[in-house]
């Protein structure tokens, strides 16, 4: 008795014959037994099922009939009856091709050399052909390719980078192209590995985004998303938006691998920062306007009082202006404060807070500044101003200025010291315009 008859009889007395035949039927595919010249030795039910052979051709038996029952069947009828032609060369067991029917089933082939049978010379050079229905698998397969390259598409439409990392030694699985272009780096440039990468993050960006990964990994996140600056070959940095999530094991939620995207902001910072600076800029002049003004006169009187140094203000208003407008249009007026603007910040120090707060009305503080050095700096502008009239469309306009001083004391505000301005340079106004008036009381404080 050899190894196979002990394995069939182990445990049972059983007709082994009939243990066979029952393992046969009861295989999950169709199977068939040809003979060297084609003719069909045995099939199991499966195999019947599979190619739903009508009764009468069973009844007849004829193999060359049941293998045309099965081309026509296939989607490549001519090309599957050429392969049968080979099939008993086989000397090795092997998977031939999923063929595909014309119904949309895919019928994967498992042939294998017959063994020599004592008894049944048929057998010799016989073959035994395995069908299993791998439809299923196929469309799957199918299914897994397209996402894939919708996948594919979605994040070079998006200008993605996308990638792939292991948790424990931060190696980088697979990335697409935009993962190196993005910060300018050739395929291979550097290593794929988080630690050739991470360096390249910028200091002031590492922790909030280390966190974001910690907050995630720890489960108190949905997925990792996270704003930070990396540094691009060429030396500047790029602003990259992340976003993330962990491949956990399904029997204890171990994070196994980190995917995720990463995409290049810069310039919706940029833009940003753009809208920033318009919500703080005058628009006419380009100067900072009344709200940007008090902020930074705040922190610059805050900061001057801190370190006990002197401060001061000059407000400034155009003279007649409304004759300006009425005479050359409201153009030309706007003109003329272009004009103002620009001679006021060649006199002004870089230092100096200085923005239109109204109309024609413009306000300065001086970090830094006694009384005397207010003083220069107005009358030095009142010259400008003088010096330097406005362009419009060929027409030199001459205008003035004039101009009221204050400086702090202990306890100032900044609304203080500009109301204090601002009856100085009503002051100014009164003695006929286009000079400079100190406050009451500011040659006391000086
Ligand atoms: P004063 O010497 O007393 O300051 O006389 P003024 O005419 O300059 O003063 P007033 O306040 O009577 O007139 C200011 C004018 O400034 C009135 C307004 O139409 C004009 N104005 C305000 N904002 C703008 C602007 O953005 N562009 C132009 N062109 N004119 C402006
Ligand atoms: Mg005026
Ligand atoms: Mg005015």
């Amino acid at each position: 008795m050899d190894a196979f008859d002990q394995r069939i009889l182990q445990g049972a007395a059983a007709d082994s014959d009939a243990l066979v035949r029952a393992a046969f039927e009861a295989a999950p595919d169709g199977l068939v037994v040809l003979a060297r010249d084609g003719s069909i030795l045995a099939f199991n039910a499966r195999f019947l099922a599979l190619w739903q052979f009508p009764p009468d051709m069973l009844q007849r038996l004829d193999s060359a009939e049941m293998r045309r029952h099965t081309a026509t069947q296939m989607l490549d009828g001519a090309g599957y009856l050429r392969s049968l032609e080979q099939v008993h060369q086989v000397r090795q067991p092997q998977f031939l091709e999923p063929s595909a029917l014309r119904d949309g089933r895919y019928f994967e082939r498992y042939v294998s050399p017959l063994p020599a049978i004592e008894g049944v010379p048929l057998a010799q050079g016989g073959v035994i052909v395995r069908w299993r229905d791998v439809t299923q698998r196929v469309l799957a397969e199918q299914r897994q390719r397209e996402l894939t390259a919708l996948l594919e598409l979605a994040l070079t439409s998006a200008d993605l980078a996308y990638w792939e990392v292991d948790v424990q030694s931060g190696q980088v699985h697979s990335h697409n192209d935009r993962w190196h272009a993005i910060l300018g780096y050739a395929p291979g440039e550097l290593a794929d590995n988080f630690d050739a990468w991470d360096p390249l993050v910028h200091p002031e960006d590492a922790v909030t985004r280390l966190q974001a990964w910690h907050d995630h990994l720890e489960g108190r996140t949905p997925r990792y998303e996270a704003e930070f600056r990396m540094r691009h070959k060429a030396g500047h940095w790029v602003w990259l938006h992340a976003r993330g999530f962990a491949v956990r094991r399904a029997s204890d939620g171990q994070a196994l691998r980190l995917v995720g995207t990463r995409q290049d902001i810069t310039a919706a910072k940029q833009a940003q920062q753009g809208l920033h600076a318009l919500a703080h800029t005058d628009e006419l002049t380009g100067v900072h306007n009344r709200r940007r003004f008090m902020q930074l006169a705040e922190d610059e009187l805050e900061r001057s009082r801190r370190y006990g140094l002197p401060v001061a203000v000059l407000m400034m208003d155009l003279d007649h202006f409304k004759a300006i407008n009425d005479r050359w249009g409201h153009a030309c007026g706007d003109e003329v404060l272009r004009s103002f603007a620009r001679s006021a910040r060649t006199v002004m120090r870089q230092s100096d807070v200085f923005g239109r707060i109204g109309g024609e009305e413009f306000a300065a503080l001086l970090p830094h500044t006694t009384l005397a050095g207010a003083r220069i700096i107005g009358e030095r502008l009142l010259e400008q101003v003088r010096a330097q009239p406005a362009s419009w469309e060929s027409t030199t306009v001459t205008y003035t200025a004039s101009v009221g001083v204050s400086v702090a004391g202990a306890g100032s505000t900044v609304q203080a010291l500009i109301n204090a301005a601002d009856a100085a340079l009503y002051q100014a106004k009164a003695l006929g315009r286009d000079r400079l008036v100190v406050a009451d009381g500011a040659q006391a404080l000086a």
